[in-house]
């Protein structure tokens, strides 16, 4: 045990009557102005969803309090108020917890001194040596500071208090170490039920952390708010949130601006569908209530919360709509939008392509290699394998409608020259018969970097097929990346400088994909409602759609960062279809299909190309010059 006060210090201290921390906190709480924005003296009105919150941390039957939060809406100084009643009221040793050395020195330095300083100065000793980074010695008692990436400093003496930051961004420790939380939950076993465990963090996806812990907790709280018209309880979540659809006039910036501008955003009842401008949720706000599940023990020892950022004065409910338009189509942008901006769970939409929707794509029984009317462009992509080659063939139309023309396994680059290179794909009518037009492929992709593997020899194909690149303009190197960094570039161009392990180095253009993005495009067009925008031809085989389902996106974590990202799902499961489909994606982009034309406007082209073309060769001109602009292999782009 830390120390304990003197009988003659308690009752100078003892409260006057029983006070709850945010009773506590509204009495004796005063924030400098290095501690907040909003100096002066704390208080509780102001934020009532933080009330139970703060008062569970001074309830002595409760051991644990779990709080799912969105980021940046006062939690953390609530738990201060919670330390500082500790220290005045409960004192026992406490250890707080942040997830790197980096955020611990923030903490202690901007939030945890100034308190000590500002609000704690009785409890301050002489010695200067008394307040460090990793423990601030108070007369009452110690605070021992540690974080999650270093197992010895959170594995000592025994603690009553323990308080766990952001408990999502905690690391998972490898081998023998018990996890951060579990080790940080151990010291507190010589506390029995006196002990008490505080765990924070903004949700990222339901298997993380918090809310792991939340659902295991006897009681789960949800922060309730009533409907100003008919006052029904509810909790207040993203799918009750309505705005005004986009005019057909208007484009989607003037849209959002629109929606904030007149602030047309509204919360909908789920009871009566009234919808609350936000002026009117603001208010209704500080009526709101902590609402226990249903079936929830009378003294539950372990307390879970649960709120949204729509439960707290600090959010716009238009300029969240707005926010929410402009991130929808990343996935990333988005999640980081539900877990940071909303404090909920990010449900992953399409975390697996289901196999049945492939089967539905196989029944539709489209032809293979024949290029439908309303494609004007051809793609490929190579997966490069140790002895072979593995291609899918894709035409384009208009706003990146597809369909697989043609896919299989070359054993050469001469195969697939001739297999893929130098194929015209006859181009159907609209009745689907096929006419004397025809497509060759405009752009090739090929994975750079397959085939390396067995230890010490480099057995990459990387300079065989960068080679091979400089043979035909249209074949371009590809270099996937696990894209666990957001904020890097879809494709990146890069002129490198490649010295191969024999022989001299030279000079190559080369493309860097972040496959975890493109794959997100992938299964959504796989998976959209409108069935054609991606199709696959009726020869497809199981084996090409086991392929196609060989990965399912979920949570990474290296290092500090926990990623959702794409992984296969055994070891054993080939995905060079799934790879190929998904440079297609990116060869999509690189080939500007968004600028394609309609059918209408491409089957007028041709028919005047085949016109000129006739009349060319009417002339006894040379025939396969008067081909050029659809043989080449140039599409639309002539
Ligand atoms: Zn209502």
């Amino acid at each position: 045990m830390g120390k304990t006060w003197t009988e003659y210090e308690r009752k100078a201290w003892a409260p006057p009557e029983k006070l709850t921390v945010s009773q506590c906190a509204d009495r004796y709480r005063v924030l400098s102005a290095k501690e907040s924005s909003n100096p002066g003296k704390w208080r509780s009105s102001l934020t009532p969803y933080l009330i139970d919150i703060m008062d569970a941390m001074g309830d002595r039957k409760c051991e644990m309090v779990v709080v799912k939060k969105p980021a940046q809406v006062g939690v953390s100084e609530a738990t201060r108020n919670g330390i500082f009643y500790w220290v005045k009221f409960d004192p026992g040793p406490c250890l707080l917890v942040y997830p790197n050395e980096l955020s611990t020195r923030e903490q202690v330095e901007e939030r945890l001194k100034p308190m000590v300083r500002s609000s704690l100065v009785a409890e301050t000793t002489e010695k200067a040596s008394d307040i460090k980074l990793t423990k601030l010695a108070l007369t009452s008692m110690e605070i021992y500071v540690g974080w999650a990436t270093s197992p010895q400093r959170l594995a000592s003496r025994p603690v009553r208090y323990v308080i766990l930051d952001e408990v999502n961004k905690f690391v998972d420790w490898s081998g023998k170490d018990a996890d951060p939380i579990s080790l940080a939950k151990a010291r507190t076993r010589t506390w029995k039920r006196r002990k008490k465990i505080v765990l924070l963090s903004t949700p990222t996806i339901r298997e993380a952390q918090i809310s792991k812990a939340f659902e295991d907790c006897d009681d789960q709280k949800t922060f309730t708010v009533p409907c100003p018209k008919c006052e029904h309880y509810q909790a207040l979540v993203w799918a009750q949130v309505k705005w005004p659809k986009r005019d057909e006039a208007e484009t989607h910036k003037q849209h959002e601006s629109r929606i904030v501008f007149n602030q047309l955003a509204r919360f909908e009842c789920e009871d009566c569908q009234y919808g609350w401008s936000d002026i009117e949720r603001l208010a209704v706000i500080r009526k709101g209530r902590w609402r226990s599940q249903e079936d929830a023990p009378e003294n539950p020892r372990s307390l879970g919360f649960q709120f949204t950022v729509m439960g707290t004065p600090w959010c716009n409910l238009s300029e969240l709509a707005a926010k929410f338009l402009k991130v929808k189509d990343d996935p990333a942008k988005l999640m980081e939008f539900i877990n940071q901006d909303l404090g909920e769970d990010f449900e992953e939409q399409q975390k697996k392509i289901e196999k049945e929707t492939l089967f539905n794509k196989v029944a539709q029984r489209h032809p293979r290699n024949l290029i439908p009317c309303w494609a004007g462009v051809v793609l490929c992509a190579v997966d490069t394998q140790k002895n072979h080659y593995v291609y899918s063939v894709r035409a384009f139309g208009k706003n990146f409608r597809s369909r697989l023309i043609d896919f299989g396994r070359a054993d050469t680059f001469k195969q697939l020259e001739t297999m893929v290179l130098s194929t015209h794909w006859p181009i159907a009518d609209t009745e689907g018969k096929p006419t004397a037009d025809s497509l060759q492929v405009y752009m090739l992709l090929i994975d750079a970097r397959g085939g390396k593997s067995t230890a010490g020899i480099d057995k990459s194909r990387t300079d065989e097929v960068y080679r091979w690149s400089m043979s035909d303009p249209r074949i371009r190197p590809i270099m996937g990346h696990g894209g666990a960094t957001t904020a890097s570039k879809a494709i990146k161009l890069t002129n490198t400088h490649y010295v191969p392990p024999q022989g001299m180095g030279y000079k190559i253009v080369r493309y860097i994909l972040d496959v975890n993005y493109f794959k997100d495009v992938l299964s959504h067009r796989i998976s959209h409602e409108d069935h054609t925008l991606w199709e696959l031809n009726g020869d497809v085989d199981i084996d090409y759609i086991k392929q196609l389902t060989s990965e399912h996106k979920v949570l990474v974590r290296k290092g500090q960062r926990a990623n959702m990202l794409w992984k296969v799902k055994s070891e054993k499961a080939a995905n060079h279809y799934w790879d190929c489909e998904t440079y297609l994606c990116a060869a999509a982009v690189m080939a500007k299909v968004e600028l394609l034309p309609d059918q209408d406007h491409l089957i007028r082209a041709r028919a005047e190309e085949s016109k000129r073309r006739s009349a060319v060769e009417q002339q006894g001109r040379n025939q396969t010059e008067g081909k050029k602009p659809w043989v080449q292999g140039k599409g639309w782009w002539k």
